[in-house]
């Protein structure tokens, strides 16, 4: 028997307010049913109110939307969109955006990138062409060795994300994982059908492919997901677990779950260095992934320094260079490899430094965070966000490694005609032609320019939001990291916040939570707009904290208090 739901069919629905169960066409009813389970409650009531688009004007009843409604409920949507991407200065995304003349044609046009990039597929309809072209600009410009060889290990692979860097995270940690865990090199794989079962690693001692992850405080949180997505265990879990009373930070105290930061923001290399040492010494293989451009502060690692330093200590412990045995009998061998992986989250940075380093190179700037890129010869994978830097209407990216580390894919793929070496099945095509139009309208002075005047507005922001603290005697916490793009401040009222999508995040200081927000200075945002922001912050009350609950004039407005906004997206 199927179960009826307590259900209110009578429950007004669309823009006409007509009760639910009359909202169907002749078709949706059968012997008069309803097809389809009525609410068991009122939507409108249920969900986060947009004031600017109220939800009956834009509800799906089953007859769809005709024409006029349809006109207005758009046209409340579009105006909404339009004003908060006039105001959006709270992430580090790119907002003002004009592809629509040039590639709107394109929306009725269906590509699909599925499968490996450099191998065509049977799946014609693609963008792979403009793909493999997208992925040599940031091999150069990120100094690998390119194009793409499938018989040099030290040239790239990479592929174009479907979406933004917590993908490439996912992939790279994937990847890092399987590598230090000694399963097969993509170059030693057996073509399909020839596969036996891979004989397990051996190493030395009981821990020597167990990788063990090492993040700082101010990671992506993206990662966290990355890491139980994919069963990595932690320095936190195994120490907390194998060694809880070990901890060399501090012993005798609980082991900290992420890596300390500098205030900056940056992973502390010195105790990164003491927690590596901790397990290189008793045989893990090490996984650092580090932050180039951290979500909040902005902050750059000093990959180059870390890359350094985990290189030393692995070697202390027969880490950096190893040999795992693959493959069985005559057809086995043995491939050297590290005992460590550093991934390197460049969902901004990457997108950014390059060109801030041209910049202070030409004498446009003074200064650029450190090197991040393939001039390490200890990086091991890498990505970006397309969104971000570039600005693109939608989540893109790209990941990049070397292709001597490639992993094995899982399966075979004789279906799509190409390997199957990426994340996902179906890759968003319109990605790469959107990042090919950007990178074709944007020389490299011209993006060299664009970061030093973003750089340049930083730094007034910064200066101004000092000066304002100054001039209101009140603490406002401002602060900079850095080259960081980002500027934070104590979190102002939830409506100022709301207007310019200000990120919150809590920061702990001095053992108490702080609520900050961040602005970012993103090639949209401009000066005037920056001021009006300040003017903003310098009406009194502006600091003040709204009521958490109430039902002043706002109504459902005032219902639920702003939260912090930095769950939507990049916080
Ligand atoms: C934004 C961000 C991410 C996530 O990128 P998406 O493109 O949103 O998936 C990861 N890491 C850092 C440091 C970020 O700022």
């Amino acid at each position: 028997m199927v179960r009826e739901a307590e259900t209110h069919a009578d429950i007004p629905f669309g823009p006409e307010d007509t009760p639910w169960q009359k909202t169907f066409s002749s078709l949706g009813v059968v012997g008069g049913r309803p097809y389809g389970t009525p609410p068991s409650s009122d939507p409108r009531a249920a969900y986060l109110h947009v004031p600017e688009v109220p939800h009956y004007k834009v509800q799906l009843p089953p007859t769809g939307l005709d024409a006029q409604q349809y006109g207005e409920a758009e046209a409340l949507f579009r105006r909404h969109v339009d004003t908060q991407t006039r105001n959006f200065a709270g992430y580090q995304v790119t907002s003002d955006l004009d592809y629509e003349q040039r590639l709107g044609h394109y929306l009725n046009r269906h590509l699909n990138n599925v499968g490996d990039p450099y191998q065509s597929s049977s799946y014609t309809l693609n963008s792979k062409v403009l793909e493999r072209v997208v992925l040599d600009y940031f091999a150069s410009l990120w100094h690998a060795k390119w194009p793409h060889d499938p018989q040099d290990p030290e040239s790239y692979w990479g592929y174009v994300l479907t979406m933004g860097s917590s993908e490439g995270n996912l992939y790279g940690l994937w990847n890092a994982r399987d590598y230090l865990s000694g399963k097969p090199l993509r170059t030693h794989h057996r073509e399909p059908g020839q596969a036996g079962v891979e004989q397990a690693p051996q190493g030395d001692g009981p821990n020597a492919f167990h990788p063990v992850a090492f993040f700082s405080e101010d990671t992506h949180y993206s990662l966290t997901k990355a890491v139980r997505a994919l069963a990595i265990d932690t320095f936190h879990d195994l120490g907390s677990t194998r060694y809880p009373d070990d901890n060399p930070l501090a012993p005798g105290t609980p082991w900290p779950r992420k890596v300390p930061s500098t205030e900056d923001g940056a992973i502390d290399v010195e105790q990164l260095a003491v927690l590596v040492r901790f397990f290189a010494s008793r045989g893990y293989p090490i996984l650092v992934s580090l932050n180039y451009g951290s979500t909040f502060k902005g902050a750059y690692d000093d990959v180059e320094a870390v890359a350094r330093t985990v290189r030393a200590v692995c070697a202390e412990y027969g880490l950096d260079k190893r040999h795992v045995p693959h493959g069985r009998g005559e057809e086995g061998g043995q491939d050297e490899r590290s005992g460590f992986w550093l991934h390197v989250d460049g969902a901004l940075g990457a997108g950014y430094a390059p060109f801030l380093e041209m910049a202070r190179n030409a004498g446009m700037v003074e200064q650029a965070p450190p090197v991040f890129d393939f001039r390490l010869g200890d990086l091991h994978s890498l990505t970006m966000s397309g969104h971000k830097w570039m600005g693109t209407p939608w989540a893109c990216g790209v990941f990049m490694t070397r292709t001597g580390l490639q992993m094995a894919p899982p399966g075979a793929s004789e279906y799509i005609g190409a390997a199957d070496t990426t994340f996902a099945g179906s890759r968003n095509g319109f990605s790469s032609l959107l990042m090919w139009d950007y990178l074709a309208r944007h020389s490299y002075d011209d993006q060299a320019r664009l970061a030093a005047e973003c750089d340049d507005l930083a730094a007034y922001t910064h200066r101004q939001l000092l000066a304002l603290q100054e001039q209101l005697g009140h603490d406002l916490w401002v602060a900079r990291s850095p080259q960081s793009l980002s500027i934070r401040f104590r979190q102002p009222r939830a409506d100022i916040v709301r207007r310019y999508s200000l990120a919150s995040e809590s920061v702990h200081v001095d053992g108490t939570a702080r609520a900050y927000v961040h602005l970012y200075v993103m090639r949209h945002l401009t000066r005037e707009r920056v001021d009006e922001l300040l003017d903003e912050l310098r009406q009194p009350g502006a600091f003040t904290p709204a009521p958490p609950t109430g039902t002043t004039a706002g109504g459902a407005r005032a219902a639920r208090p702003v939260e912090p906004v930095a769950d939507a997206m990049a916080g």
